[in-house]
C-alpha cells in the first residue's frame, strides 16, 4: 500500500515514509492510494478476537510495509491493560436499546487522543528505523487540550524523539493545563501561546513550512514531525476501534451481522470521524454519519450548504477540545470525495489559506450530503444533555460528548430515524469536572472550590472512580510556565534544541 498526498497525485510514499515525515512537502496530507475491503465474515470473526487481534487486523491493511511481528509489537507496547484500565482497551456501554457509547477515554490522559498517541511513537520509531533514519525526531504539537498531554505521555523518554507542545493560554481547561505544565520526562517541553487553538495551529505551521529552518535543524541533526491529527499515524488507529465496537455489538447480540449502524461524532479537527468514514469505505455497515459541532459551527454549515467559510467568530466553550475553525483532516475527506482529485484539493485550499472560505461542487456537496447529517448546540443545551442523561440513566458525560449525545437527539426529532447508534465517547467527565458539576448542580455548588475538591465532588455524585493519573496531579510539581507571543514560537523550539 502507497501513500498520496491530497494535493499531489505524482507523490507516491511507503505508510513508513508518511508516518516519518507526517507533512507532504507540497503542504498536502498522505492519504492511501485505495482502501482495502473487509467482508462481513471478517467482522463476524473479529466478535470473538481481542482488541489486540482487531488492530493488527485493521492495520495491517494500512501499513503494509510493516512486518507483522513490528506491528505485534507496536500493538502490544501501546494497548496494555496497565495503561487503559481494562482488557477491552476501547469498550462499549449501553444507554438504551438504540443508543451505544463507545468510551476511548480508559487511557493514561482521560481522553480519546491516547487512543493513538500511545501508538503512535511505536509507529514513528519503527518507521525511522525502516527508512534508515538517524536525525533526532523533533515533535512540534498545537493542542486545543487533550492531544498535547497524550502526545506529552506517549512520547515521553522515547529515545531518538523530542517533543514541544504549545498550548492556547486561555483555552484549555485547569485540568488539562495542570497535566501539561507538570510533565516529567528528559526530552519533553511545554509553552503557552497568547491566543486560540488557530494561532498556535498556524505558528506550528508555518515553522513546518520554512524550508530555511528546516535546513537549520537538519545540519543540527534534527528532523521535524507532527502528532498532530494531521500525521496518518494519528489517523489509522482511529479506525480500528470503529470495527471493534461494531464487533461489540455483535458479540453481544445488539445488532445482527449486517445491520446498518449511525456513528455519531463530537467533532473538531475532522480527524476521529474520517477515520470512521475510512472504515465504511472498508466495508463497516454505516447508516449515517452524524458531525456534532459545539457554538464553532463551522462544519455543520458546511455539511448543510458546501460553503467551508471560517470567516466568523471564535467562540470559547465548555468543550474546549472542539474549538477549532480550521478542521485540517478535512482536506482527507475532499480528496476522498472529489475521487481523489488532487488539482480540485490544492485549488479549495489555496482559496481557504487566501480568503477563509470555499465552496465545493453540487457533486461533492450530494455525495457528502447522503452520508452526512450534522448539527451544533451552545454550552446551554450541552449542560441540559449531561443533566437529562444523568436524570433519566445515571450515566454521566463530558461536556464533548454531550454535543454528541444533544446533536444526535436533535437529531431523531427531525428525522425520527431508529437506527442503532454509536456515540464517540472522548472524554472522561472528571477531565471536565467544573462544567459537569455545574450542568449536574449549579454554579453556587462549584464555587469556590479547587479541582480536587470538584473531582471528589464528581466521584461522588457520579459513583465513579476519579482516574488515578487525575489525582495524582495533586501533588506533582510544576515545571513549565512559560507564555509566548505566537510569533516568537520558533525561537522557544530553537532554545529547547539549543540551536541558533
Ligand atoms: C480532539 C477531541 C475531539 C475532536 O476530535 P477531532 O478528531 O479533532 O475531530 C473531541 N473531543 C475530545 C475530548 C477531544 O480531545
Amino acid at each position: 500500500m502507497q501513500y498520496h498526498s491530497t494535493r499531489d497525485n505524482s507523490i507516491s510514499v511507503s505508510s513508513a515514509y508518511a508516518i516519518k515525515q507526517g507533512l507532504s512537502v507540497e503542504g498536502g496530507l498522505f492519504v492511501p492510494e485505495s482502501f482495502p475491503t473487509v467482508t462481513l465474515e471478517q467482522i463476524s470473526w473479529l466478535a470473538d478476537r481481542s482488541y489486540h487481534d482487531r488492530a493488527q487486523f485493521v492495520l495491517g491493511k494500512f501499513l503494509t510495509d510493516f512486518s507483522e511481528d513490528d506491528l505485534k509489537k507496536c500493538i502490544t507496547g501501546a494497548y496494555t491493560k496497565e495503561k487503559f484500565g481494562t482488557d477491552a482497551i476501547a469498550p462499549v456501554y449501553k444507554l438504551n436499546n438504540s443508543v451505544y457509547f463507545l468510551e476511548l477515554w480508559h487511557g493514561p490522559t482521560c481522553a480519546f487522543k491516547d487512543m493513538a498517541l500511545q501508538i503512535l511513537p511505536h509507529f514513528l520509531t519503527t518507521s525511522m528505523r525502516m527508512t534508515g533514519e538517524s536525525e533526532e525526531i523533533i515533535i512540534l504539537v498545537a493542542t486545543s487540550g487533550d492531544t498535547g498531554k497524550a502526545a506529552l505521555e506517549g512520547f515521553r523518554d522515547v529515545n531518538g524523539t523530542r517533543i514541544i507542545v504549545f498550548y492556547p493560554d486561555n483555552g484549555v481547561s485547569e485540568i488539562q493545563k495542570l497535566q501539561m505544565i507538570t510533565q516529567r520526562g528528559d526530552n519533553v517541553s511545554v509553552a503557552a501561546v497568547r491566543g486560540n487553538f488557530d494561532d498556535a495551529q498556524n505558528g506550528v505551521k508555518k515553522i513546518f513550512t520554512d524550508g530555511e529552518y528546516k535546513t537549520l535543524l537538519g545540519r543540527n541533526g534534527f528532523k521535524l514531525s507532527s502528532a498532530n491529527s494531521i500525521n496518518w499515524g494519528r489517523l489509522v488507529p482511529q479506525i480500528v476501534y470503529y470495527f471493534s465496537a461494531y464487533a461489540d455489538l455483535i458479540k453481544s447480540n445488539e445488532i445482527t451481522l449486517g445491520d446498518k449502524i449511525n456513528i455519531v461524532v463530537p467533532t473538531g479537527n475532522f480527524g476521529n470521524i474520517l477515520a470512521a468514514y475510512y472504515a465504511k469505505k472498508m466495508g463497516l455497515p454505516v447508516n449515517k454519519f452524524i458531525c456534532a459541532s459545539n457554538e464553532n459551527n463551522v462544519l455543520t454549515d458546511f455539511i448543510r450548504t458546501g460553503v467551508y467559510d471560517k470567516n466568523r467568530s471564535f467562540h470559547m466553550t465548555i468543550s474546549p477540545s472542539m474549538d477549532i475553525l480550521i478542521s485540517s483532516n478535512l482536506e482527507r475527506f475532499l480528496y476522498d470525495l472529489s475521487g481523489q482529485n488532487d488539482r480540485i484539493v490544492a485549488e479549495l485550499m489555496a482559496q481557504l489559506a487566501e480568503t477563509g472560505k470555499y465552496e465545493v461542487s453540487d457533486d461533492i456537496k450530494a455525495k457528502m450530503q447522503e452520508l452526512f447529517d450534522a448539527d451544533c448546540c451552545d454550552d446551554k443545551e450541552t449542560m441540559s444533555a449531561i443533566k437529562k442523561t444523568f436524570n433519566e440513566s445515571g450515566y454521566v458525560m463530558d461536556t464533548h460528548t454531550a454535543v454528541g449525545k444533544c446533536v444526535y437527539d436533535k437529531y431523531t426529532a427531525r428525522t425520527a430515524d431508529k437506527t442503532k447508534t454509536v456515540i464517540a465517547s472522548t472524554a472522561s467527565p472528571f477531565k471536565f469536572n467544573q462544567s459537569v458539576l455545574i450542568a449536574l448542580e449549579d454554579y453556587n455548588a462549584v464555587a469556590g472550590k479547587d479541582e480536587f475538591e470538584l473531582l471528589g465532588m464528581l466521584e461522588q455524585k457520579s459513583g465513579m472512580k476519579v482516574p488515578a493519573s487525575l489525582a495524582e496531579l495533586k501533588d506533582r510539581t510544576i515545571i513549565y510556565n512559560t507564555v509566548v507571543d505566537k510569533d516568537q514560537m520558533k525561537n522557544t523550539v530553537s532554545d529547547f534544541l539549543k540551536v541558533e
